[in-house]
């Protein structure tokens, strides 16, 4: 048996054996064509994302933030789920996931099939004024360019969490709902490195849980990982979810 289908073997004992919670990031979604951080070619490369991304450079001059957006906009426009996405659905449709938590904005675990999704960043769904506080949903929102409040005329901010803004307390009581009685965790496509999202898998290992990781090659501390499959989460996951029977 290859190394990787031994470890698939030991991932669906531990998926069967108790509660587990998927924790996932940018890599799963690469294989729809939207890139992670670390991509080559992406609008990453010409956007430093701690730089555009953070609520600072959002608040000092939203309309080169807006850039940015824009072309993040463009580039969530029009992609589906993959494989990733839809075996994680499955494997949650049978019972033996409790749900998902993601760091993305793009809504493809939703359109993947995945009812109980943890938006922990946020998404761009409704925008908001950061001067009067109304909120508008995206929709409503006019192809102006950058879209401005109608009540006091400010540039609206998308309610995706940017660098340096707390996390939405829903989105907080969601995840630990989600966690209590986490026998397990499946880390799948992120680097672990944004806080506060990275704690999730330390503190479930600290509370006696199990962390398994795919990703396409190692990224969290050896010291917290039970198990790895490593590969891309399109081919890892479905194969994890057929040998479930799901
Ligand atoms: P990251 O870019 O820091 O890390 C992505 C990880 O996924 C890396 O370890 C990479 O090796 C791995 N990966 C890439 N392609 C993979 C694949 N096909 N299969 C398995 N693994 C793969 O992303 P992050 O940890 O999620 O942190 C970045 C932040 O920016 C998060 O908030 C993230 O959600 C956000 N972001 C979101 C999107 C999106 O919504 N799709 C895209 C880019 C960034």
């Amino acid at each position: 048996m290859s190394p990787l289908n031994e470890a698939l073997e030991m991932a669906a004992n531990i998926i069967r054996a108790g509660n587990v919670v998927a924790l996932t990031g940018a890599g799963v979604s690469t294989e729809s064509g939207i890139p992670d951080f670390r991509s080559k070619g992406g609008l990453w490369e010409r956007f430093d994302p701690y730089d555009y991304a953070h609520i600072a450079s959002f608040r000092q001059n939203p309309e080169r933030v807006w850039k940015m957006l824009a072309e993040l906009r463009e580039t969530l426009t029009g992609k589906q789920p993959n494989g990733a996405h839809t075996a994680l659905a499955r494997m949650e449709a049978s019972g033996l996931l409790k749900g998902v938590i993601t760091q993305n904005i793009d809504g493809l675990h939703q359109a993947g099939g995945s009812r109980r999704v943890v938006e922990f960043h946020g998404n761009g769904q409704t925008l908001s004024c950061l001067e009067c506080r109304e909120s508008v949903p995206r929709e409503a929102v006019s192809d102006q360019m950058p879209p401005r409040c109608g009540q006091c005329g400010a540039i609206l901010k998308p309610d995706v969490v940017f660098f340096g803004e707390e996390i939405p307390s829903q989105a907080i009581w969601g995840s630990e709902e989600l966690l209590d009685n986490a026998d397990a965790v499946l880390v799948c496509g992120t680097s672990a490195e944004v806080y506060p999202a990275s704690q999730i898998p330390q503190v479930v290992k600290m509370r006696g849980g199990k962390i398994i990781e795919c990703n396409l090659s190692p990224a969290l501390n050896a010291s917290i990982v039970d198990l790895r499959l490593l590969g891309k989460a399109g081919e890892t996951l479905p194969a994890l979810a057929d040998l479930l029977g799901v």
